[in-house]
């Protein structure tokens, strides 16, 4: 562990590991599926007794991710879901959490439920509003729940000064960093006490697991979370950790691609008619991008965009895609596009979408790492079927020309 700190970040992923298996000499450390594991005596276990508890496949997953957003270690869980729940077991009956308004659908539906059974108090806030931020802080919550770039409008949050904010609130700050991965993002060295992962997504990148992680700054703080997680029985599967790890050891490869084809995707899209607005932060004109030059490696492989509200247009574009899998999901090497209001954000009723911006035209793409030139000619195609000329129009007319 120590070792492997002493390695830089994309040198830590890719030899995290290797030759550690002193039975055999094999150069990639071994999956151990075992579910249990033989006492060496009467009331003398070894350090692994019971895999929901520790599985030295899981441990090596959660002490490499751990190695890479800079925290005392990590709890691997069996989804990001989980990973999320795991951290909503810290909190007592009537602890006050804060979370962002526009944030992933499932962690609104969670919140939400947590809060109806009265089991937590959960505020929604507009983190842009100095005034409605200000006020939700005063009334004292014991965490705060950020997701920056935000899911699905890649909203940007400044980490360093909302967790100073909480901090001085007397609050914790958890953030949720799925969208950017440790190899863009680390937000434990920007204040951060949690950090949450979807796994699924970059981290193993293969879009064939389903896995979470949550990365503790502190280690009292890890020993709780790794009780509650062997308590609940919210750990990974070692095979899904395996993967995992296969898949990590390519992240910083991998978000080096994916940002660049998003990029030229992004660009693409902001020229063209029938597009209404685009969302990537690494466009000089995004809103947030001042922040995410400043507290990101990178602006990551995620682009949204709204077309013009037209009858029909959705469908029309995402009809007949080639290169982009109408799927939920994002992060895998493969192009996903989602359509967030009836799939990702789905669980958000109508007027929650509305206040978060999301929009019935709003698509989101999960740009992967095919040819550039396939992807842009997918989406030239299909903004084709939309039918350009009349966007072209629509575009005229929204800016007064006729
Ligand atoms: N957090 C974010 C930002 C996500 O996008 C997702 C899933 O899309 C999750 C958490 C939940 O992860 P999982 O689907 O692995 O349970």
């Amino acid at each position: 562990m120590t070792a492997l700190r002493a390695l830089r970040s994309t040198t830590r992923a890719v030899r995290a590991g290797i030759g550690s298996d002193r039975t055999t000499g094999a150069v990639m450390p071994p999956i151990t599926l075992s579910a249990t594991y033989a006492f060496a005596g009467f009331n003398r276990p070894g350090a692994y007794e019971y895999s929901r508890t520790r599985n030295p496949t899981r441990d090596q997953l959660g002490e490499t991710i751990a190695a890479l957003e800079g925290g005392a270690g990590a709890v691997v869980t069996s989804s990001g879901m989980s990973a999320v729940a795991l951290v909503l077991h810290l909190l007592s009956p009537g602890d006050r959490l804060l979370a962002q308004h526009d944030g992933y659908g499932g962690t609104y539906r969670l919140l939400r439920h947590y809060a109806e059974k009265g089991w937590i108090d959960v505020d929604f806030v507009d983190f842009c509003d100095p005034a409605a931020l200000g006020e939700a802080l005063a009334r004292r919550p014991a965490w705060v729940w950020i997701e920056s770039p935000s899911n699905p409008l890649l909203r940007i949050y400044d980490l360093a000064r909302l967790a100073a904010l909480s901090h001085a609130h007397g609050a914790q700050v958890a953030v949720d960093n799925t969208f950017l991965s440790p190899a863009l993002q680390q937000p434990i060295a920007l204040g951060a006490d949690l950090v949450i992962h979807s796994t699924t997504k970059y981290l193993n990148g293969h879009s064939d697991v389903v896995g979470g992680a949550v990365v503790a700054k502190d280690p009292a703080l890890l020993e709780r979370l790794a009780g509650l997680a062997n308590a609940v029985g919210l750990t990974g599967a070692p095979f899904d950790s395996y993967l995992t790890l296969r898949g990590l050891r390519t992240l910083s490869a991998r978000m080096r691609v994916h940002e660049e084809n998003a990029h030229s995707v992004a660009a693409f899209l902001a020229e063209h008619p029938s597009v209404a607005r685009v969302h990537y932060p690494g466009l000089a004109d995004h809103p947030g991008h001042e922040i995410a030059k400043r507290q990101q490696a990178g602006y990551g492989g995620m682009v949204s965009f709204e077309l013009h509200p037209r009858p029909g247009a959705v469908e029309r574009f995402v009809q007949g895609l080639a290169c982009f899998t109408l799927a939920e999901s994002l992060g895998g090497v493969e192009s996903l596009i989602a359509h967030p209001a009836t799939m990702t954000h789905a669980a958000m009723d109508e007027e929650a979408r509305a206040r978060a911006g999301i929009t019935s035209e709003l698509l989101r793409l999960s740009v992967g790492l095919e040819d550039v030139r396939d992807l842009l000619d997918d989406l030239e195609q299909a903004l084709d079927r939309v039918g350009w000329e009349d966007a072209t129009e629509v575009k005229r007319e929204a800016a007064g020309v006729i």
